[in-house]
């Protein structure tokens, strides 16, 4: 910003963080409504750029309050963010690709292959932008880099945009209530550790290499020990836990012989564990959602055990807004979309 100001305007760093105030801090989407800026800059500033924002394609609300929101990209592609209110806490979901490559079997969005990734703007305006959709009382309290795409395969984008969201010159989060979460690109993550204090979620989904091999191919390149022993390796703040998820299928990975293999591998590891029963899709008949009731008995057990266990409750589900569902509307709306590019 500073660089494009003082070439295109011939100013300094006070109207380059004007400018920037008003695109993250007020939400200005054209030049015009940047009233801490010059009449004559705002003229000029006008010629040379212009303010790309999320154009909303689409909005779909949940019986159960969630929001899903799909965006156009400038380039035709659309990607979605989902809004959770629950109480006090509003979180965000955010994407940070379009499609993803990860290609976990269980993953809808992971059937879209990967289209492009995002740059730093598309991924910080999500919150920007649903923030401005919300009433003034309902604030976005958390964010997390949950929706579609693997956060660190792009993290050059990734690093800036959530400088964006922590900066209190703009979105103003702290970094407790940004969480991003990974399939486990260990070089990445201590990337991402050593660059940023956010919280980590890694998604384990299984208590073998087996298990774990057969839904998410990137346990290929890094089987579960690798992936352990770089967590074990990370810079956390004293105190912080890594939140292992772990999607419950029934008859494959939920049972209490699972439970204490868990519970072995995260032997040494500052964990938690955050149980997601599946979400049953007719994309996916093979694979079934645990009873309630084998999934209250594997959290207890982890629990008697001493291990922090949490289970997502579902949410979204009637608007394709749940884990492991993002995507199918995109589809369609994707074809005319360029191949990846790295
Ligand atoms: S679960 Fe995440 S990493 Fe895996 S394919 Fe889906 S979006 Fe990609």
């Amino acid at each position: 910003m500073e660089r494009f100001v003082a070439d295109q305007l011939e100013e300094g760093p006070g109207t380059a963080l004007r400018i920037y105030k008003e695109i993250w801090q007020q939400g200005a989407t054209s030049v015009a409504e940047m009233g801490t800026v010059r009449r004559e800059l705002r003229e000029r500033l006008d010629e040379v750029s212009t303010i790309a924002t999320l154009e909303l394609a689409r909005r779909l609300d949940s019986t159960d309050g969630s929001i899903k929101f799909l965006w156009r990209l400038r380039d035709g592609a659309i990607v979605e963010s989902v809004l959770i209110p629950d109480g006090q806490r509003v979180t965000l979901c955010m994407s940070s690709q379009v499609g993803c490559a990860m290609a976990c079997t269980f993953c809808l969005t992971g059937d879209l292959g990967l289209k492009r990734h995002l740059d730093p703007a598309e991924i910080a305006s999500q919150p920007l932008q649903v923030q401005r959709l919300l009433p003034s009382d309902m604030r976005i309290t958390n964010l997390v880099l949950m929706g579609m795409g693997e956060p660190l395969h792009n993290l050059r984008n990734l690093i800036p945009a959530l400088r964006i969201c922590l900066d209190d010159h703009a979105l103003n989060y702290s970094h407790r209530r940004i969480t991003v979460s990974t399939v486990g690109l260990v070089p990445q993550l201590a990337e991402l550790a050593m660059a940023l204090p956010v919280n980590l979620a890694v998604s384990l989904n299984a208590s073998t290499d087996a298990q774990r091999a057969a839904m998410m191919p990137v346990n290929r390149r890094y089987p579960i020990a690798a992936l352990l022993d770089g967590c074990r390796r990370l810079p956390l703040p004293s105190g912080k836990r890594i939140a292992f998820e772990y999607v419950m299928f029934a008859g494959i990975n939920d049972s209490l012989d699972d439970a204490q293999r868990l519970l072995e591998l995260l032997e040494d590891v500052p964990a938690k564990v955050n149980l997601i029963p599946y979400n049953e899709n007719p994309d996916r008949p093979v694979l079934r959602r645990p009873s309630d009731e084998v999934v209250k008995g594997f959290q207890h057990f982890l629990i008697n055990r001493g291990m922090g266990c949490t289970v997502r409750t579902t949410r979204g589900l009637d608007i394709s807004a749940a884990c492991g569902q993002l995507g199918k509307a995109e589809a369609a709306a994707m074809q005319a979309v360029p191949g990846p590019a790295r």
